[in-house]
C-alpha cells in the first residue's frame, strides 16, 4: 500500500482528530442492556471513534460462550441511531460479512484465529471486494508477519484499500507476564511493507489483565500508533468472555486521561 485510499475511514478520522483513533465495546455483546449501557457509558467520554463488539466469538473449547450471533445486530443498530457511534464487529465468514452489511454496521474486522487461514482470508476478500467497507485485520495468533501480510495483500488484491492492521500480540509457549507477547518489532516489519497503513493496538488481547492496559497503551503511543481498541463492559467481573481484561467505561476514561499523547503534526 504505497499511497493512502482517497476516502478512508482511518485516515480521514485521524487527520480531522488530530489524536489516535479510540475503538471500545465489551468482548461480546452479551444482551441489549449491556451493549446499551456501555455504549452510553462511551458516549460519555466524549472522544471514542467506534464502538466495538463480538457477536460472533471464536472460543477456544466448545462449550464457551460462543456470541450471541445475527440477534445481536439490531443491538447495535441501535447504538448507531441513540448515541451517533459507528460500529464494528468481527467477521470470519461470507455470512457474517453479507449480516453485518444488512445491519449497517460500519466497519469490519478479522480476527487472530482467521488471518492465520489464507482460505478463510480469501473467502472474505472475495465476499467484501465491491462493498467499500473499512476492514481491520487483527495479526494472526502466532508471530508470523508474512501471514499478517499476506492477509492484507488478499483485501488489497480483491479492490480494498480502506484498511488498518490491529496489533493483539502473539501466542507463546514461553511463560510470559502477557497473555500474547506484544514483540513490538513484529508489528515494525509490517509498517516497512505498508508504510501508510494506520497501526492500532489491542492493549486488552495482548495484556489479558487490566493493570496491564495502560502500559501497553503507553508503549504503543510512544510508538505512535494510530489507534488504541480497548475492551469494556459495565460489570466487567461478570462478562461472558475475557472478564479479567475488561474495564469499566469509566476506567476507559482514566486510563485516557493517564496515557501521555505524542504531539501528531497530521
Ligand atoms: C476479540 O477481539 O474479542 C478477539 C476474539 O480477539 P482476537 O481475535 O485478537 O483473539
Ligand atoms: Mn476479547
Amino acid at each position: 500500500m504505497n499511497t493512502p485510499a482517497a476516502a478512508s475511514f482511518f485516515t480521514s478520522r485521524l487527520a480531522a482528530k488530530g489524536q489516535p483513533l479510540l475503538i471500545a465495546g465489551p468482548c461480546s455483546a452479551e444482551t441489549e442492556e449491556q451493549v446499551m449501557t456501555t455504549a452510553r457509558g462511551l458516549q460519555a467520554l466524549g472522544n471514542i471513534d467506534l464502538f466495538r463488539a463480538g457477536i460472533w466469538k471464536p472460543r477456544t473449547r466448545p462449550g464457551s460462550f460462543e456470541g450471541m450471533g445475527r440477534e445481536a445486530l439490531p443491538w447495535l443498530q441501535r447504538v448507531k441511531a441513540e448515541t451517533g457511534l459507528p460500529t464494528t464487529i468481527e467477521v470470519a465468514t461470507p455470512r457474517h460479512v453479507e449480516e453485518a452489511l444488512a445491519h449497517g454496521i460500519d466497519v469490519l474486522w478479522i480476527g487472530a484465529r482467521t488471518t492465520v487461514n489464507p482460505f478463510a482470508v480469501q473467502e472474505l476478500a472475495d465476499a467484501l471486494a465491491g462493498t467499500g467497507v473499512p476492514v481491520m485485520v487483527k495479526n494472526p495468533v502466532n508471530p508470523d508477519v508474512a501471514l499478517w501480510a499476506g492477509a492484507l495483500e488478499r483485501l488489497e488484491r480483491a479492490g480494498i484499500t480502506d484498511l488498518a492492521a490491529i496489533h493483539r500480540g502473539f501466542s507463546t509457549f514461553a511463560p510470559s507476564r502477557y497473555r500474547n507477547a506484544p514483540t513490538w518489532m513484529l508489528p515494525i516489519e509490517l509498517k516497512t511493507r505498508f508504510p501508510h497503513l494506520p497501526l492500532i493496538c489491542d492493549p486488552s488481547h495482548i495484556g489479558g489483565r487490566r493493570d496491564l492496559l495502560l502500559p501497553i497503551a503507553q508503549k504503543a503511543l510512544d510508538l505512535d500508533y494510530d489507534g488504541l481498541m480497548i475492551e469494556t463492559h459495565p460489570d466487567p467481573d461478570h462478562a461472558l468472555s475475557d472478564a479479567e481484561q475488561q474495564v469499566t467505561p469509566q476506567r476507559l476514561g482514566e486510563i485516557l486521561t493517564e496515557l501521555k499523547y505524542r504531539y501528531r503534526s497530521s
